[in-house]
């Protein structure tokens, strides 16, 4: 039943043998990251199928269920971790990001427990405001880490991009290097991995500005929808049609393009705007803000304008298609990552695969 969100693993194989080939050509390793698919299985196949060794997610329960589906790969968790969660990590989580010493300790003694030696990357904030700790103190922060017998500092990284849309670059890239080199100095020991980012960070690997040493990269965005919002482009060679969203047309009327009486605030309390363009045919599709969001949908025809949403209809301008739509008719649409994220995890979106 509709809504509908077809999924094409096969075009996601494709992207990430296309980002595959990018960063082996160059010596790189990297996570493929699956969170936005809610940890979909197919798609997670398709990755290994496309040589994927690593995948990262969000959330460990979409790990414990690919984990449990038999996808066999090296997984990373890439939220940092919550103290409720340390057991299943020691269970479940080769490696995991970490920017707090004092869950450094739990993860330590809850690795003591069952005698495993747990992996971690300490995340570094170089600038972005997100996870990690500030570079003028991560030297520092990060040294502690000895002091735990089992827990093994795998590798440094950083998020840029993320919260406050910092670019990477080649300064805050040495930055990083330069805390490995002195960590990996003032301890004694070799720090195998400097993961630079995710799909932001994409542009300094293919005009190869990328300095030596950044290692690593976690990319989510460009592998499953093709894309790289932060650098508003779509990454050359990827598919973009790897997940498209299907809703119902349940009402279908010509009505004014503005309302009639005073405006308030709509059911979000947001404050509608409206153009006057006269009488408009307008569809109401079986979708909402429960399922998606209206700003991220991107309708394959192109013609076609969508113009806001409530929580279970979503109104869309047919007025200029050259498609004569009717009642029960269905829409199609591309969608952003945010607007994928909510259909992939919303229960009322069904998802199909097309093999
Ligand atoms: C989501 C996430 C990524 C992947 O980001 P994309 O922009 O989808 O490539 C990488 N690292 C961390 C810590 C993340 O949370």
């Amino acid at each position: 039943m509709y809504p509908v969100v077809h999924i094409y693993p096969e075009k996601i194989k494709e992207n990430a043998l296309n980002i595959k080939k990018i960063f082996e050509e160059r010596g790189i390793s990297f996570t493929a990251v699956t969170k936005v698919t809610a940890g979909n299985i197919d798609v997670a196949n398709a990755l290994i199928e496309a040589g994927v060794k690593s995948i990262g997610d969000s959330r460990i329960q979409n790990i414990i269920d690919m984990k449990n589906a038999g996808i066999d790969a090296e997984y990373m968790l890439l939220r940092i971790p919550m103290k409720d969660e340390i057991e299943l990590l020691v269970k479940y989580v080769d490696v995991t990001l970490v920017s707090e010493i004092e869950t450094v300790k739990w993860i330590n003694d809850a690795a003591e427990k069952t005698g495993k030696i747990q992996d971690i990357i300490y995340m570094v904030d170089v600038g972005d405001l997100r996870e990690g700790v500030w570079y003028e103190n991560a030297v520092e922060e990060i040294s502690k880490v000895k002091d735990f017998k089992n827990i093994k500092l795998k590798g440094i990284g950083t998020n840029l991009g993320c919260f406050g849309g910092v670019l990477p670059s080649k300064e805050n890239m040495t930055t990083l290097l330069n805390i490995k080199k002195e960590i990996e100095e003032k301890l004694n020991i070799k720090i195998e991995i400097v993961s630079g980012g995710n799909t932001a960070a994409l542009p300094l690997v293919e005009k190869n500005l990328l300095p030596e040493g950044i290692n690593h990269f976690r990319l989510g965005e460009s592998i499953i929808c093709g894309t790289d919002v932060t650098n508003n482009r779509i990454v050359p060679g990827n598919n973009v049609d790897t997940m498209i969203l299907e809703a119902q047309i349940i009402e279908l009327k010509d009505k004014p393009s503005v309302p009639v009486g005073e405006i308030g605030f709509d059911a979000f309390g947001r404050k509608p705007e409206f153009e006057d363009k006269g009488i408009r045919k307008k569809a109401i599709l079986a979708i909402g803000e429960q399922d998606i969001i209206a700003d991220g949908l991107i309708p394959l025809d192109e013609k076609l304008e969508v113009l806001h949403a409530s929580s279970d209809h979503t109104i869309v301008d047919v007025t200029d298609s050259e498609k004569e739509y009717k009642l029960g008719d269905t829409i199609k649409f591309r969608m952003s990552y945010g607007c994928l994220l909510k259909v992939m995890t919303g229960k009322y979106v069904e998802k199909i695969i097309h093999k």
